[in-house]
């Protein structure tokens, strides 16, 4: 099964990513943890991701279909993939399109988490994440049971640094202005399936399998 999931920040890709791996077993590719890796390892990638990043904007298409060409080669479960927050523009997803139909593992899916930008505002900037596994809390509505502390390995909770109300306003005239093209473009070819993220996570959850579990069939 071969899935794209595209949504705004703080729609719950991550969330919702993580259980469509742990039950499907499809190879996760998030270009924003491969960014930020290569950001933490200061590779020369990751130097030149940086200034992007760090002001919501997005980061160049070579940059980013150069790091994930390099990772689909080597990465690609027989289970398929999960591509998570890519593509983000027409020349990433026309570029992504050949790559994926070249390495007989064409598109089965889109599925959009749709979401308003009020409701964003206020996951966003209350959003933790695990230093370590990477576990995504809320402040208020998924807390740790700790303060402050991972619920799965001890390790200090942090906030993403573009995690902020002013950044996450760049962050979103971003997804208007280039990711709108990419779910006409989706659409078109009638891979595209919406499902309102604003429901709690098991409802948004019990959509996304629903439409997962179709496509299995
Ligand atoms: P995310 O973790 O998906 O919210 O991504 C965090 C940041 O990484 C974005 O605000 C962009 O700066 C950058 N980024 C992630 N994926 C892409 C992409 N497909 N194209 C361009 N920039 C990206």
């Amino acid at each position: 099964m071969n899935i794209l999931l595209m949504g705004p920040a703080g729609s719950g890709k991550g969330t919702m990513s993580s259980r469509i791996v742990s039950k499907y077993g499809v190879t996760h590719l998030a270009t924003g943890d491969l960014l930020r890796n290569a950001m933490k390892n200061e590779t020369e990638l990751g130097k030149s991701a940086k200034q992007f990043i760090n002001q919501g904007k997005l980061v160049p298409d070579e940059i980013v279909i150069s790091l994930v060409e390099e990772k689909i080669a080597e990465n690609v479960s027989n289970e398929g993939y999960l591509m998570d927050g890519f593509p983000r523009t027409i020349p990433q997803a026309l570029t992504f399109d050949e790559l994926a139909a070249n390495l007989d593992n064409g598109i089965d899916v889109v599925i959009h988490l749709v979401i308003d930008f009020k409701e964003l505002v206020k996951r966003i900037t209350g959003r933790r994440l695990c230093k370590k596994c990477g576990a995504i809390y809320h402040i208020t509505n998924n807390p740790p049971k700790v303060d402050g502390i991972c619920d799965y390995c001890n390790n200090e909770l942090m906030q993403r640094s573009d995690d902020t109300e002013e950044q996450l306003t760049v962050r979103l005239s971003e997804y208007e202005n280039n990711t709108k093209a990419v779910l006409t473009h989706y659409a078109e070819k009638g891979l595209l399936k919406k499902v309102d993220a604003a429901q709690d996570i098991e409802k948004v959850w019990a959509d996304v399998m629903s439409i997962l579990e179709a496509i299995n069939d």
